[in-house]
């Protein structure tokens, strides 16, 4: 829970930039929550104090009623709680094998060689890795989607709670991206695990969270479920924000501008797909459709 966070990067000099100015925000256990927000909203900024990596002020950021700005707050227990996956995480992989790399974190909580093991083994399988095949080679002989699954099963064999993501698919593509999303999809549904997802895909959102918040200049601009939040009747609000909308929300809005009847709460692709499959079967056989057939 976050209460009140206000930070500023460089506080106190010349140069300092306000961040955060006062963000109320409450995941509750096992919630699946997408964050966006334009560039330089505070995403990032607060997604870090989620687990204490930028220490709040004392009183404003509690895991499970700990105060991580509290003193003698220990923030490795509050970190294995709490999976932060950073943007582009690969980039953090630094050891000889891959085994050594997911097992890290395991090892520092003390656990002994064979537990750590059964943890790297397990957190492999869990995205999808051969652990037999993979847990001697190096990272970086990897390929680019297999890195960033590496880095996330070294977050996974914490076990954490709470998962948190920063802009988990950037740079990968469409398939890497429909893996990474399946993925954490799977994570939450089948161990219960509490998401917070940062994107700027608001498609992913609608299509996983079971609510999204709008974060803008430091604040919460929006909160509620995805098909309140991204709904056509506060999509110029998400605008005025300078969030575009789903790619098959605008593309609706367009037809139905040039005439078309479709429905205005269409927001996957699939949706779309559906809706103007029907419409135009609604238009009739095509000897119906002004005398083209025949003609
Ligand atoms: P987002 O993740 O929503 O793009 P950030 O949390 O990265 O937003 O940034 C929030 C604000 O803080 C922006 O104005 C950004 O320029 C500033 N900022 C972020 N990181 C730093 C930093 N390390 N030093 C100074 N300013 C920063």
């Amino acid at each position: 829970m976050v209460r009140d966070l206000h930070y500023a990067y460089g506080e106190g000099t010349p140069v300092a930039v306000a961040a955060l100015r006062g963000v109320s925000l409450t995941v509750g256990d096992g919630e699946f929550v997408g964050l966006i927000g334009p560039m330089g909203a505070g995403k990032s900024t607060l997604v870090q104090h989620l687990n204490g990596l930028l220490r709040p002020p004392a009183g404003t950021v509690f895991v499970d009623g700990e105060d991580l700005g509290g003193r003698g707050v220990n923030l490795r227990a509050v970190r294995q709680r709490v999976g932060l996956v950073f943007q582009y995480p690969e980039r953090q992989l630094f050891a000889e094998s891959v085994q050594a790399d997911v097992g890290f974190g395991p090892r520092n909580l003390g656990l002994d060689a064979g537990q750590t093991a059964a943890r790297v083994r397990e957190a492999m399988e869990a995205v999808g890795l051969d652990y037999e095949a993979l847990k001697d080679r190096p990272p970086l002989a990897l390929s680019g989607g297999q890195r960033r699954r590496v880095a996330l099963a070294g977050v996974l064999a914490m076990r954490p709670k709470y998962l948190v993501l920063d802009e988990p698919t950037a740079g990968l593509d469409p398939a890497g991206r429909r893996e990474i999303l399946e993925l954490v999809a799977r994570l939450h549904r089948e161990r219960g695990i509490a998401v917070v997802l940062v994107t700027h895909h608001l498609e992913d959102v609608a299509r996983l969270a079971e609510r999204v918040v709008v974060l803008a200049g430091g604040r919460v601009a929006m909160d509620g479920p995805p098909r309140e939040v991204l709904s056509a009747r506060r999509r110029g609000e998400l605008e005025r924000l300078g969030l575009e909308a789903p790619l098959a929300a605008r593309l609706v809005d367009e037809l139905n501008r040039r005439g078309w009847n479709l429905p205005g709460d269409v927001l996957l692709e699939e949706e779309a797909v559906a809706a103007i499959l029907e419409a135009v079967r609604a238009r009739g056989a095509p000897g119906s459709m002004g005398g083209t057939a025949g003609a």
